[in-house]
């Protein structure tokens, strides 16, 4: 399988080369060039397989004979051991749990993937992964990445912007891991790295790679537990049409969704619930892509105005705009609705919701499901964002990691600064 530029379909990169470079040389998104079918015997007996099962038939479709089959196999292994669980909120509402991974959000699937592919195809020469982040990428990337050979983790995080129990994932870990605060916000973090990238000059003289969902190595891997959902589903006997919502905010996640749709899965609806920052939601309805300033919210790892991958999804759909409007929907969720609906929940259900999982469950409740079934993705543990949850229900939840207040913390302080961030780099080769 050939990865190609969506700036230029004729620039072509192998898997090994796309996980390397992240974004093409002509700085397009890489996207497989075929996107292959499941066999349907497979999506009908999907019960009869277990998660690692599953994962390797989906990569396989996208991994290369560079990587042995037993190696790919491996991987996975080590890419999915943790539970994904699916328990029923309300009649036909489901939450897709994607949090019981080591870091206690769904970025440890891909980040996990990501580690170790680059880890199995490293060389002598030092690789820099440069990564934003707004809060839980950067602690799947710095718990992935941890120790692994010939590569220096720069993970960006933006001042005051991410929650204490992220910023303590972040930069307890040390050693080939920098954690790096920025002032300034997300988008700031991520034009940064993206500058990078784009600077020939200092690409002649470090390797660079990136661990966010631009990345295919961190972001297709997601695409697997849209199948183990299929398999939890089928298990209870819900065979029918159904509708999911991901709470996006580089719409990485729900992409990968897509990804999945397009080999097989049967899905009536997408739905994209962002937060207030709310570029996609707006370009739906209007036809006009305005980005608007970030603003911060309780849901912070959606906390983006310029997302990522959606030219990916733009593309998946032939940039047809009606067509990506007739399957995949987009709402907008404020605050006050994403508490009230966190309190709603626990009231009714004692089911604690993180803040990215209520934004999710709104957006699918707005949209009129009737009998159908919807899930929506659980995105984080809500003790990730403790003190949110704490002021919204006053309950105490437990820490599943018990991480302690005092652990050393790593960070180093930058402005808002190309040249900064690269002397950093470099003086630390
Ligand atoms: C990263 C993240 C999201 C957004 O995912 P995208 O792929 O960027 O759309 C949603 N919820 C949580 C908890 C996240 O960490």
């Amino acid at each position: 399988m050939m990865f190609y530029s969506l700036n230029n379909t004729e620039e072509k990169s192998n898997f090994k080369e796309a996980i390397f470079n992240s974004l093409a040389s002509d700085g397009g998104l890489y996207f497989p060039e075929r996107i292959n079918k499941l066999s349907l015997d497979f999506l009908n007996n999907i019960s009869n397989y277990n998660n690692y099962e599953i994962g390797y038939e989906v990569m396989k479709k996208f991994v290369d004979k560079s990587m042995n089959s037993s190696d790919l196999a491996d991987i996975i292994q080590k890419t999915l051991n943790f539970d994904f669980k699916l328990y029923e909120v309300e009649k036909n509402i489901f939450s897709f749990e994607l949090f019981h991974g080591p870091t206690l959000a769904f970025k440890d699937v891909g980040a996990n993937f990501l580690a170790n592919c680059l880890e199995y195809y490293s060389e002598e020469k030092i690789l820099n992964i440069l990564v934003a982040t707004s809060g839980d990428t950067g602690a799947a990337v710095a718990n992935s990445f941890y120790n692994k050979k010939n590569i220096n983790v720069y993970v960006l995080f933006p001042k005051n912007k991410i929650s204490d129990y992220q910023e303590r994932q972040i930069t307890s870990r040390g050693n080939n891991i920098y954690p790096i605060e920025i002032e300034g916000n997300f988008d700031d973090c991520q034009s940064l790295v993206k500058r990078a990238f784009k600077d020939k000059n200092l690409r002649t003289q470090i390797r660079i790679s990136s661990a966010n969902s631009i990345n295919i190595g961190r972001w297709l891997p997601q695409s697997i537990y849209y199948f183990i959902l299929l398999k939890e589903l089928s298990k209870i006997n819900i065979n029918n049409k159904i509708n999911i919502s991901v709470p996006s905010g580089n719409f990485g996640n729900i992409c990968a969704g897509l990804i999945a749709m397009k080999m097989g899965l049967n899905v009536n609806n997408f739905i994209a619930a962002t937060n207030i920052n709310d570029t996609i939601p707006r370009y739906l309805k209007t036809g006009n892509y305005k980005i608007k300033k970030t603003i911060r919210t309780i849901s912070n790892a959606m906390d983006v105005s310029d997302p990522n991958n959606f030219p990916r999804i733009e593309h998946i759909f032939d940039n047809n705009f009606q067509a990506l409007k007739n399957k995949m929907y987009a709402e907008k969720v404020n605050e006050e609705e994403t508490k009230n609906q966190i309190k709603k929940t626990y009231c009714n259900s004692k089911y604690v919701l993180d803040p990215h999982g209520a934004v999710g469950l709104v957006g699918l409740r707005r949209c009129n499901l009737k009998n159908e079934i919807g899930i929506f993705l659980e995105t984080a543990h809500p003790i990730k964002f403790r003190d949110s949850i704490t002021e919204i229900l006053n309950v105490n939840i437990d820490d599943p990691l018990k991480l302690t207040n005092e652990s050393d913390s790593h960070k180093i302080a930058l402005k808002n600064n190309y040249s900064d961030l690269i002397e950093f780099i470099k003086q630390s080769q």
